[in-house]
């Protein structure tokens, strides 16, 4: 008989599980709660339009092609990535300028120059940094299990050396000395949930990776990964159940043996957790043997802040507007506080707009533009009433990028519509309406974070964004191999 594992959730962590416990020989059946796959990275098709719901850069490729080779095929053959450049584009808001970060070093340098001469040595010493924390942060640390308490303790002495108590932007602050530059440098934790201001500079991590492997896109937009990841298990032979909400995690002498769906209960030997691990510890296991993760701890835990995303196409092209482009508010450090801590809704933004039809025509119909665009704003921690706001924020972002950027946007939208947290709470069963889970901060990383073998229940396991390493595409991607790593260790021990 064949040993049997059941994945809940398919986001890439629940996809990647599933694929590398198929290629240790499991009998594997995935259970989506949503009618399609890809957890945050599903899509939204309307009007003609492709809009994806969550991800669009697309980092360190190979651990997306990892997946296709463990049954000896090629991701190519499934789905094309490409090199974007510019990668990012910053417009600053207060005073009108444009700063391209790009695959050369050589021009990011000469757009460093146009706000501070000083600080292009600054960001060559910035990248040694970033090399650095890299080779231990990614290289050593994103794939290994973090359970085991001594293995934290070692790690202490160099993660001090590496300045890992200091925050993102403390550090960036320390080689860049211009303002805008060094919000261009320190926003990256925002796109994993983490505040620049107290995400531990582990984090500066990033910069070096996008040297290092640039940064992607996938032709048909990130949700074209997932149909192929989708073939490739349908290939392969993993069961797939879409609309399959797992009610409840069963457990029988704190040992997890089955999953509860409606009435039915199914078994199997091993029970992979995608969905968010906050909310599964809290509401589908069984809280009298759950010592360690009690529903107090669970609600007092720092989450990453909410996103407020408006999907909107256009009758009109926008042919000067980037892929990627990051459209700073006049306020920087007061807006974070006010989303973290405070949790208050500001009347000014930051925002991050994503335009694929920059890269990939097919995205919208002929004659159109298909754009997204986020705003970080507080989690529900403090519960603000989206139904009634979510239209007046939505109005304000909307005339914002018509003021600026997107001139005429307002009298050319074809169709536009949004998610509040409430949809992310509602949809993705996300605590707190959190965009990405647990945040990232030092006592909630590595070992302090959801651990990827359950403290308290033999053979369920977590992958995904609240467990180690932690939320992004390349994170939760490596969570499975954290997995497959710690299942080999195990059935050596037996
Ligand atoms: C708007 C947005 C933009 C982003 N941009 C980027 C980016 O550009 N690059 C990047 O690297 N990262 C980005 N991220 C982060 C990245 O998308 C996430 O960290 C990652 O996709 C999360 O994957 P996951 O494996 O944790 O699962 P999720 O995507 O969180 O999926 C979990 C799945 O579990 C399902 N589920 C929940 N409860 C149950 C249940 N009881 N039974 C069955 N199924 C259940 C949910 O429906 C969901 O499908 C972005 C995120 C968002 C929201």
């Amino acid at each position: 008989m064949s040993k049997t594992a059941i994945i809940v959730g398919s986001g890439f962590g629940g996809i990647a599980a599933a694929l590398r416990m198929k290629s240790l020989g499991y009998d594997v059946t995935l259970h989506e709660k949503l009618n399609q796959l890809g957890g945050r990275a599903r899509v939204f098709k309307k009007s003609g339009f492709t809009f994806d719901a969550g991800p669009t850069v697309i980092t360190a490729p190979f651990l997306f092609d990892e997946l296709f080779k463990l049954f000896n095929k090629e991701r190519k053959d499934y789905v094309d990535f490409i090199k974007l450049d510019p990668w990012y584009r910053f417009y600053f808001s207060s005073n009108d300028k444009v700063f391209n970060y790009s695959a050369s070093l050589d021009e990011t340098e000469k757009e460093i120059a146009k706000f501070n001469y000083d600080d292009v040595q600054g960001y060559r010493n910035l990248l040694k940094i970033s090399e650095k924390i890299f080779n231990v942060g990614f290289e050593k640390l994103s794939f290994v299990p973090f359970h085991d308490f001594f293995f934290m303790i070692k790690q202490i002495p160099t993660l001090i050396k590496l300045k890992s108590y200091l925050s993102v932007f403390q550090l960036v602050s320390k080689y860049i000395k211009n303002e805008q530059i060094r919000q261009a440098f320190s926003i990256q934790p925002l796109l994993l949930g983490g505040n620049p201001l107290e995400t531990t500079s582990i984090y500066n991590l990033i910069h070096f990776l996008e040297r290092k492997w640039g940064v992607y896109y996938a032709m048909g937009g990130t949700g074209k990964i997932i149909r192929a990841f989708e073939n490739l298990m349908k290939e392969e032979k993993i069961k797939i159940f879409k609309n399959s909400e797992v009610q409840r995690i069963i457990t029988k002498n704190n040992t997890a043996v089955g999953i509860k769906i409606k009435s039915k209960e199914v078994f199997a030997d091993k029970i992979i957790v995608n969905s968010d691990p906050a909310y599964t510890y809290k509401n589908l296991i069984d809280s009298k043997s759950n010592k360690k993760w009690t529903k107090k701890k669970i609600e007092n835990m720092d989450y990453s802040m909410g996103l407020f995303v408006i999907y909107f196409g256009t009758k009109k092209i926008y042919k000067d507007i980037a892929h990627h482009t990051i459209w700073m508010g006049k306020r920087y450090e007061g807006l974070l506080k006010d989303i973290f801590n405070k949790r208050i809704l500001a009347d000014d933004f930051s925002l991050y707009l994503h335009r694929p039809t920059a890269t990939d025509k097919s995205m919208a119909p002929k004659g159109c533009d298909c754009f997204y665009v986020l705003s970080p704003v507080p989690n529900l921690k403090n519960p603000i009433n989206w139904k009634k706001e979510g239209k007046i924020y939505e109005k304000k972002i909307l005339q914002a990028l018509d003021k600026t950027i997107l001139p005429g946007l307002i009298r050319n939208l074809k169709i536009c519509f949004h998610m509040s947290p409430n949809d992310f709470k509602n949809e993705y069963n996300s605590l707190f309406g959190s965009g990405f889970s647990i945040s990232p901060i030092f006592t909630q990383s590595a070992w302090f974070r959801f651990h990827n073998r359950s403290e308290n229940f033999k053979n369920l396991y977590f992958v995904g964004a609240g467990s180690h390493p932690g939320a992004g595409v390349p994170g939760v991607i490596s969570s499975a191999k954290v997995l497959e790593n710690i299942l080999r260790y195990e059935s050596k021990e037996h």
